[in-house]
């Protein structure tokens, strides 16, 4: 017989088999022994009382039966036949892999154009950025195969309501190399030292059947006949033909500013801007689980999320890593951008979040004249003037949580996870008072909120910058084209449709769906 319960228990009954099943059998009235198997379904940690407790629901087999359902239902790929079309997807992050995978199920042939390199040589691009304190513009964390996704932290959590579409991005996850326990966890994660694995599978399964993935071809401009994008050119001359998709992201300010030169219809987009903060881990384990003496043997280390609003803008928590570092995301040369990581263990003994206010177009009229590029260019002065203030570096500006507050620089500054160095500034000169105003008062909320969290020995480290794309390109709903062009498919968080690996792998997926039924209706 199968048995569905949900269960609450303490964290070390579920962290131990043995406890657990006990737990079980007692919860079914039975003896342990006679469990023939049981299967942990869902998971989550509650730590909103005193105790922390472990949400858990759970599969069990008795009596006759022996086995349960699976969690995980691997997908066949097959190979694309001579007479497949092609689908141009520029950008090899998740929005552009993901659709490179839909399209082979879709017997359409991609071609992604991927300007930075595999992730293999990336991994040493990566390590010189910290060592060298130099950001190689063809090769970082926005650039190769990957996208910003490959040495991102790898939480799974996606707004989206639809459950069914982040199923197929989670299966199709662990069918590359991810452990099971993301179909699992209610906040699930991958980690920075395995995703890269797992997008080697993915590519290797796309190029085994028939589909292309260039590396190091920057896509330089569409092609359009008769208003209609036909293909792309590359920055070498060479041409690529077929249905187009932009699943560039939201770091490619040059392709966007070129494809904008080449008429593309966008329009401007609220970002938010602001910096990361680190504590020790410790102490937001102490304070987030209600014990001073930390996390424990059971527990992970612990998460936060803050949101408040302030002077009529949110101000909010962004991308948590626990037991994370922080990471020199920049791009280009001459630009200073910091954003958070972690390895699957989170063992690290710092927590770093982003911590932003939300800013829109109208908020700064001064970049007006700029239009639909208004933010971007905002996003992008701002960036290089940390850089500048910073003596040419991308050793970051840092203040200790209170000295911000307080508006003094600080004396002297702890340890930090970011391996380029920090130096001592003041935030609130370095960020136009419209943000640095309202990152105080959110701030002052949050330790309101939480006693602890608002503490000189958490640091800021700026400037944390990318957090969604300063454009949209608008398209049809349903069709998924550009709503003035024909087979031009703006897709992931560059075209402003997704804000982390699942929204953007969903929406890449769902735009090939939709160019599958167009096909279908020629
Ligand atoms: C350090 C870090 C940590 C993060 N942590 C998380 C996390 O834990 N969870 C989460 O959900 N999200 C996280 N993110 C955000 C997440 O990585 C992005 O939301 C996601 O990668 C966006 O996917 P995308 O495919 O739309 O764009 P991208 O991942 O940005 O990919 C775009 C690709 O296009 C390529 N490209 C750009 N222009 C061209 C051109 N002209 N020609 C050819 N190729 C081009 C780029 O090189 C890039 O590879 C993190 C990001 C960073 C940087």
């Amino acid at each position: 017989m199968q048995h569905d319960i949900i269960l609450q228990t303490d964290p070390r009954t579920a962290g131990e088999p043995r406890e657990l099943r006990k737990r079980i059998a007692k919860e079914l009235k039975i003896h342990p022994e006679e469990i023939n198997d049981y299967r942990i379904w869902k998971r989550s940690v509650d730590a909103r009382g005193s105790k922390v407790k472990i949400n858990l629901s759970i599969k069990i087999a008795t009596g006759d039966d022996y086995r349960l359902p699976t969690l995980f239902s691997p997908k066949e790929f097959h190979s694309l036949d001579s007479t497949a079309p092609s689908m141009i997807i520029v950008g090899a992050g998740p929005a552009g892999l993901f659709a490179a995978l839909k399209c082979i199920d879709s017997g359409i042939r991609p071609i992604l154009l991927e300007r930075g390199k595999d992730v293999d040589s990336r991994r040493k691009d990566i390590a010189d950025i910290s060592r060298k304190k130099e950001i190689n513009p063809a090769s970082n964390y926005c650039y190769g195969e990957g996208g910003a996704g490959a040495f991102s932290d790898g939480k799974l959590y996606t707004r989206s309501k639809k459950r069914g579409d982040n199923e197929e991005v989670l299966q199709l996850l662990v069918q590359f190399g991810a452990s099971p326990d993301i179909l699992v966890d209610a906040h699930p994660h991958i980690g920075s030292d395995r995703l890269p694995r797992i997008i080697k599978a993915i590519r290797e399964e796309i190029i085994s059947c028939g589909g292309k993935v260039l590396f190091s071809t920057k896509a330089e401009k569409i092609i359009f006949e008769k208003g209609c994008a036909v293909g792309v050119i590359d920055s070498d001359g060479n041409e690529y033909r077929g249905a187009v998709m932009l699943a560039n992201g939201h770091s490619a300010r040059d392709f966007i500013k070129r494809i904008y030169s080449q008429g593309v219809k966008m329009e401007a987009k609220g970002i938010a801007i602001g910096v990361r903060l680190e504590h020790p881990q410790q102490l937001i384990d102490s304070i987030q689980y209600h014990n001073p003496s930390g996390r424990g043997k059971y527990l992970p280390a612990a998460e936060y999320s803050f949101v408040t609003q302030s002077g009529g803008r949110g101000v909010y928590s962004f991308c948590m890593c626990p037991g994370g570092v922080i990471v020199p995301a920049g791009s280009g040369e001459g630009e200073l951008v910091v954003n958070g990581m972690s390895a699957s263990a989170r063992a690290g003994d710092k927590s770093n979040s982003g911590m932003v206010v939300e800013i829109h177009p109208e908020d700064f009229p001064e970049y007006a004249e700029k239009g639909e590029l208004a933010l971007l260019t905002f996003q992008e002065n701002l960036e290089k003037d940390f850089f500048e203030k910073s003596g040419g570096s991308i050793n970051a500006p840092a203040q200790r949580m209170v000295d911000f507050i307080e508006g003094r620089k600080s004396v002297s500054l702890p340890k930090t996870s970011y391996a380029p160095g920090i130096h001592s500034d003041d935030f609130s000169s370095l960020l136009p008072p419209f943000i640095s105003e309202r990152l105080k008062d959110g701030f002052r909320q949050f330790g309101k909120k939480r006693k602890g969290f608002l503490t000189n020995d958490a640091i800021l480290v700026g400037l944390e910058s990318r957090t969604s794309s300063p454009v949209r390109l608008p398209r049809d709903r349903d069709t998924y084209e550009h709503v003035e062009i024909e087979n031009l498919y703006p897709v992931g968080e560059g075209a402003g449709y997704a804000g982390g690996i699942v929204s953007a792998a969903i929406d890449g997926m769902n735009a090939v769906k939709a160019y599958k039924k167009k096909l279908e209706n020629i």
